[in-house]
């Protein structure tokens, strides 16, 4: 039977903390007993470097349930991303299946159960989607919408509407663990990985207790962390806008040339306009030329896997 790991990263959670591992306890219990997950699986919450009484009561509850609670606790504030990745990163070599879920409880818990369902239908990644977002406000809507569509626009290939709320199995972690960039931002990558994924539905609640943790300013940072990290189309756009200036500064010259002869100019205009038109489409088009360079040597930095291999058919067939 698999070791299901819940990794549950926690900034500032106090209020809510009890709640979450109540909540996710029950889960564990439940799926125990309806004999799809093994006795020994756990709830893992990371706390990252919060100032409040969090890791204090991870403690407590570890305490209280040893073989169900696990913490994690890192040394200072690193940010969701890092504290969910170096939760999953610790749970791969002691889990079959990860969940990794916010402390909030904004995700429904009740849908783990099918998704490890879909993982024992053959899925390595199952994605959880919110179907609407009713309880958020028109703000957050707008701007998390906005975001999915830019991502796209910047050819990063993402899940609509999935946040981190996603069961991965360990061959799944470990490939991610494969994946050594500093800039993470793990919806984007989890993708790359492959295998059999599949999605659940689920409605996004209000948080249970305390406040969020990612305001405007976050959320701008993450979205932009997410195009760079994953696309050079900016770079693109300032070629295309560099080959789009020489091209003007054609149409400028014919302009400037039959004002010329057509005697109503200043003396100087028409070769400081053709100059100025011309230049600045040149230098547009030497950044962004420049830029392709800084881009592709940008994707090389990263190293990242080229490819995955999930099954090898050979003549002394091992396959695995
Ligand atoms: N979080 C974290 N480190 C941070 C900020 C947030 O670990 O620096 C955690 C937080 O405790 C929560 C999850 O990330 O479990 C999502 O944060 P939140 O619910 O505040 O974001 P929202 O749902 O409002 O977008
Ligand atoms: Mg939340």
């Amino acid at each position: 039977m698999e070791r299901l790991a819940i990794v549950v990263p926690c900034y500032n959670e106090e209020e809510v903390l009890g709640m979450s591992s109540e909540a996710l306890r029950g889960v564990l219990n439940d799926l125990v007993s309806k004999g799809k997950i093994s006795p020994d699986s756990y709830v893992m919450f990371v706390n990252d470097g919060s100032a409040d009484k969090t890791w204090a009561l991870i403690e407590e509850e570890h305490s209280k349930y040893p073989s169900q609670v696990f913490g994690v606790g890192l040394a200072r504030n690193v940010g969701h991303q890092y504290a969910l990745t170096a939760g999953l990163i610790t749970a791969a070599d002691m889990c079959d299946i990860s969940v990794s879920i916010d402390a909030d409880l904004q995700d429904d818990v009740s849908v783990i159960e099918e998704m490890v369902d879909k993982y024992h239908e053959g899925c390595d990644i199952v994605y959880g989607v919110r179907k609407e977002r009713k309880t958020d406000t028109f703000f957050k809507r707008f701007t998390a919408q906005s975001f999915y569509k830019v991502m796209a626009h910047m050819g990063v290939k993402t899940v609509y509407n999935h946040a981190d709320f996603r069961l991965m199995s360990s061959r799944a972690l470990k490939e991610f663990a494969n994946y050594h960039e500093y800039n993470l931002f793990l919806r984007g990558i989890v993708p790359l990985i492959g295998y059999k994924t599949d999605c659940v539905y689920y409605d996004r609640k209000e948080r249970a207790a305390g406040v969020s943790k990612y305001p405007l300013k976050k959320m701008l940072a993450l979205a932009f962390d997410g195009i760079s990290s994953f696309s050079t189309r900016p770079i693109d756009l300032i070629l295309t806008a560099g080959f789009a200036s020489v091209f003007l500064s054609m149409v400028a010259l014919v302009y400037a040339l039959i004002s010329y002869f057509t005697g109503h100019v200043e003396p100087g205009w028409t070769s400081l306009i053709i100059s100025v038109w011309f230049l600045g489409g040149m230098q547009l088009l030497a950044i962004g030329l420049v830029g392709k360079y800084v881009g592709k040597t940008y994707i090389e930095v990263k190293h990242r896997p080229r490819y995955n291999i999930e099954k090898v058919l050979t003549d002394d067939s091992s396959e695995d």
